[in-house]
């Protein structure tokens, strides 16, 4: 076999790699390039001669860098965007350089008795049945569609209808109930599943945008036929999550799955400080994104299941060529999407490893502190309101009054993001304008909080100024 010089490719991105990360505390957050200068320093026919591995990643790391966002740093709060631990960023090196199938357990064993271990730990530290199964995906998207093909199965086959075999040709429609501040995903799944978004029946919400146990109870009321009610812990405005024991007994009273979009705040449940009793575990399935508070590089995303035989025939596969057998690890492709893929649970296995149970519950109290933080800055300053009670690690932010908040609240989310301290996004938010602030990264500290909240305040004063 031909042996390439590892040390000098990978030393290249080592250094690379090293030099962009250094630069996080420093760097304007916001992307330094134009679109066009990015297209400017990419484009160029692809030679007939190849280069030379090591010129290829030090040209790429040129090229790329001016066009990266600073959100792996401390002051990225924007969307809800984690940065990634230390030993998730190495462990998911050694993924690519191992190279492995983490399909099925015939082509890398290690890589799924990896997922058998993670899973087992997501379980405890979620607090979830430890009988779950568990599917390693690509994100909070697939998670929603994973829950969704599972729950599809099961109402469908109470219903006497073998939607694996038959399609949805003749099945009974299937009723989807969710929150009207569910996650836009939510819909997706149900129309990549085939079910259609006429089969969403949005229930009203609460201001923190929660579905009540009392709205959902209204809402299907009478309801007759099979139901799937998608629930959420976490809304991204304002972090509420909703009462999902008491939602999951309604469901139930409708022999309904209640599948939970735990996306961004599922992780909630490894800190002893929220409330554990809320009944979340009597839930059907749960999604959750490992690549956002977790702090994994992207991309990975979570699914658990109560009923394994659901989750499993929605997803699982055969084919003569892929061999299992008595004492064979875990099939991957029997609990997502995916033939092929990369061994996700490595960087979550060594994100956990890293942090512990109480690094764990740290990292979320500690962001849900400096959520709490950025709200009392902010809001202590004239014209600035809160929008919402901070629940989790979201805050909600106006400029501001009436109309004139509107385009306010514009300017200074364009002004902050120009300004580089820290990145922030805009949104709405009950019909006005808001900007979001998003508290998910690991090394995100007080003063990056401090800094932030002053360079954001320093920008409305401008807007005010300029107004
Ligand atoms: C981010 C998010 C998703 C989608 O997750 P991806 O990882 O982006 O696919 C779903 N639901 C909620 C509530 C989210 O915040």
């Amino acid at each position: 076999m031909q042996t390439p010089d590892w040390e000098r490719v990978l030393g290249a991105a080592t250094a690379r790699a090293m030099e962009f990360l250094a630069s996080l505390p420093d760097r304007p957050v916001a992307a330094r390039a134009t679109t066009d200068q990015l297209r400017a320093a990419f484009s160029r026919p692809l030679d007939d001669e190849g280069v030379p591995a090591e010129t290829v990643v030090n040209e790429l790391a040129n090229a790329l860098e001016p066009g990266m966002v600073g959100n792996p740093g401390g002051r990225y709060f924007g969307f809800v965007i984690g940065g990634a631990l230390p030993a998730a960023v190495a462990a998911d090196w050694l993924v690519s350089a191992y190279d492995q199938n983490a399909g099925a357990a015939a082509v890398s064993p290690g890589s799924m008795v990896v997922e058998e271990v993670t899973a087992a730990w997501l379980l405890d530290v979620l607090r979830l049945p430890a009988d779950c199964s568990t599917g390693f995906l690509t994100g909070g998207q697939a998670g929603n569609t994973v829950g969704l093909a599972a729950a599809r199965h099961a109402v469908l086959r109470a219903a006497g209808h073998d939607v694996e075999r038959d399609g949805l040709w003749g099945a009974p429609p299937v009723t989807v109930f969710v929150g009207a501040d569910r996650h836009a995903t939510v819909d997706r799944a149900v129309r990549f599943l085939g079910m259609g978004t006429a089969a969403v029946r949005t229930v009203p919400t609460d201001d923190a945008g929660r579905m009540t146990a009392a709205a959902l109870a209204e809402a299907m009321r009478g309801h007759r036929g099979p139901a799937i009610v998608a629930a959420q812990y976490g809304e991204i405005h304002t972090g509420a999550i909703e009462p999902i024991g008491e939602l999951a007994d309604i469901a139930h009273e409708h022999d309904a799955w209640l599948h939970v979009d735990g996306a961004i705040g599922l992780w909630a449940r490894a800190s002893p400080s929220f409330d554990l009793h809320d009944g979340c575990e009597r839930a059907d399935s749960w999604s959750a994104d490992a690549h956002k508070w977790l702090n994994v590089p992207y991309d990975c995303g979570l699914a658990f299941c109560r009923d394994v035989a659901a989750h499993r025939a929605s997803m699982s596969t055969a084919a003569a060529y892929l061999v299992t057998g008595a004492g064979v690890a875990r099939d991957a492709f029997d609990w997502n999407p995916e033939l092929s893929k990369r061994a996700r649970a490595v960087p979550v296995y060594a994100a956990l490893r890293s942090l512990g149970r109480t690094g764990l519950a740290d990292l979320v109290d500690r962001n849900c502190a400096q959520a709490r933080l950025f709200a009392s800055l902010l809001g202590a300053a004239d014209g600035v309101q809160i929008c919402n009670e901070v629940h989790l690690n979201q805050v909600t932010v106006r400029f501001g009054d009436g109309d004139d908040g509107d385009r306010l609240t514009d300017d200074v989310v364009r002004r902050v993001q120009a300004d580089g301290t820290c990145w922030v996004g805009p949104s709405s938010w009950r019909g006005r304008r808001v900007m979001r602030i998003s508290v998910v990264n690991w090394s995100t500290d007080t003063e990056d909080v401090e800094r932030s909240a002053a360079a954001i305040l320093r920008c409305w004063e401008a807007a005010r100024q300029d107004a």
